[in-house]
């Protein structure tokens, strides 16, 4: 009897395959060298006798270590198509079952059923859920996650070394794993997959982009540098969002303005989670609307993107988005006029605290900027560009320092001066700015240009740098 329930079993529907997966890697943008990494796990299926032959050891369990939505299930998918091979996935919360042995049966047979149409890919998603370090839960709930941990390590020892079924687990929370579960054999190889760059969130958009109808001279530059912090699968959605926008109006190709608008809803569906007084958004537009306003005195700094006074992630305060070379920014490249011009927008949000609040009611909001003014400022005179010539190699005598701290605030006194005289010229494109900032949140650049155009830019008096 037991070979009949041996076939009943292996004509049993997999409950955990994904089928029709068609995933590469080609799908997985702004890898960069993590890219390797994954070819090589590919090989592990593709050359797996070659590897044992030579004595090489397969890890058992590959960590996919990342915040949400940056593509780790993504990339699993991708080693399994890449492979050609079946992919099993489950989500570890569904382990946590309130029933001693449920979630330790479903990690048996997920296991099973990717033994059985080996080679496979599994895929466990979250599994911090299950793999926090034991006896840290308390209660039943802490014993069920307990069975479930050690069937799970049972499993992973059991495919140790074969190579024909690899798992491969996400998390978000590596740091708190039960040691257990890295122990080597187990997932003893971990690759972090950090939020993409600016070259990173160009290549995933326009992966997206690939399928859809994208107009001829579509500037991903521009929505790559107003979209920082988001994840690709924030990305995607922009693309997504374009196209509706498109559809809508009865266009047939996805335009920058599209893309620009959609990663401002994308944004704003992101927004309004914290609760800040009136008062308080008032300052933070108060403060970029400066920025904005300054850098448009400057060619070099004139090229606006964005700007936003949304709490996004890992930015408490808004942001512009001013551009600047980046290039000739990073080879150190930038013209002497140029850093005297970026210092000054830097000095713009303590400028129009002072103008609108008063000496006395400052905020601190300011602090931050003023902080890259004056480091700007310091480098400045290190750098030999002040006419007071001052080098690096003055840094290290200690009677120059307080020279060299002097002629940096002479720098930041001149650029506040120039930054105070902007705004003061320019205080109804200042309201205007603030106004809108408040009630968008957001701007675009075409937004604000048009509010420049609308009520006139005064340049300040020749400044006598
Ligand atoms: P995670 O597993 O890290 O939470 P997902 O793999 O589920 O993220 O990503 C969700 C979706 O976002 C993907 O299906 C894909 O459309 C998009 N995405 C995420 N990262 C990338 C990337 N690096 N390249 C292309 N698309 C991506």
């Amino acid at each position: 009897s037991g070979a009949r329930v041996r076939r009943a079993n292996s004509k049993r529907l997999p409950q955990y395959m994904e089928r029709g997966l068609d995933v590469k890697f080609s799908d997985v943008a702004g890898l960069g060298k993590i890219r390797l990494e994954l070819e090589e796990i590919v090989k592990f299926f593709t050359h797996g006798e070659m590897y044992r032959r030579r004595g090489v050891k397969i890890p058992g369990g590959i960590l996919l270590c990342g915040p949400p939505g940056v593509g780790k299930t993504l990339l699993a998918k991708a080693v399994a198509g890449e492979a050609g091979v079946n992919f099993f996935s489950i989500s570890a919360s569904q382990f946590v079952e309130i029933y001693v042995g449920v979630g330790a049966s479903r990690v048996r047979a997920l296991y099973q059923e990717a033994k059985e149409n080996a080679p496979s890919v599994v895929f466990i998603d979250e599994l911090d859920a299950v793999g926090r370090e034991r006896g840290l839960i308390k209660g039943s709930g802490g014993q069920e996650r307990d069975a479930t941990l050690n069937q799970l390590l049972v499993c992973l020892d059991g495919f140790e070394g074969r190579g024909n079924v690899i798992t491969i687990a996400a998390t978000n929370r590596p740091d708190i794993l039960d040691p257990a579960l890295v122990r080597p054999g187990r997932f003893d190889r971990k690759i972090y997959i950090p939020k993409p760059g600016l070259i990173g969130r160009i290549e995933i958009l326009q992966v997206h982009a690939r399928k859809k109808p994208m107009a001829e001279d579509v500037d991903y530059m521009a929505v790559a540098s107003i979209t920082e912090g988001m994840v690709g699968a924030e990305l995607a959605n922009i693309v997504e969002i374009a196209a509706i926008n498109m559809m809508r109006d009865g266009r047939s190709e996805i335009t920058t303005d599209d893309l620009l608008q959609a990663a401002q809803i994308e944004e704003r569906g992101l927004l309004d989670r914290k609760d800040r007084s009136p008062e308080m958004w008032k300052q933070l537009a108060l403060n970029e609307a400066a920025m904005a306003v300054v850098a448009v005195n400057f060619p070099d700094l004139k090229n606006i993107e964005f700007l936003t006074i949304s709490p996004r992630a890992g930015r408490e305060l808004g942001y512009v988005r001013v551009k600047m070379d980046h290039v000739k920014f990073k080879e150190g490249m930038l013209s002497r006029q140029s850093l005297l011009d970026h210092i000054t927008v830097q000095l713009a949000p303590r400028a129009a605290d002072e103008i609108w609040y008063g000496e006395d009611q400052l905020s601190t909001i300011w602090a931050e900027t003023a902080d890259n003014a004056r480091s700007a400022a310091r480098a400045f005179v290190l750098g030999g560009l002040s006419e007071r010539n001052y080098g690096l190699s003055d840094f290290w005598v200690a009677d120059k320092l307080n020279d060299i701290d002097l002629e940096a605030l002479r720098i930041l006194n001149m650029c506040y001066q120039c930054a105070k005289e902007i705004l003061h010229r320019n205080q109804k494109l200042m309201d205007a700015v603030v106004g809108e900032l408040i009630q968008k949140k957001s701007l675009t650049k075409q937004e604000f240009f048009r509010l420049v155009e609308v009520h006139g830019f005064l340049e300040p008096m020749p400044p006598n740098i």
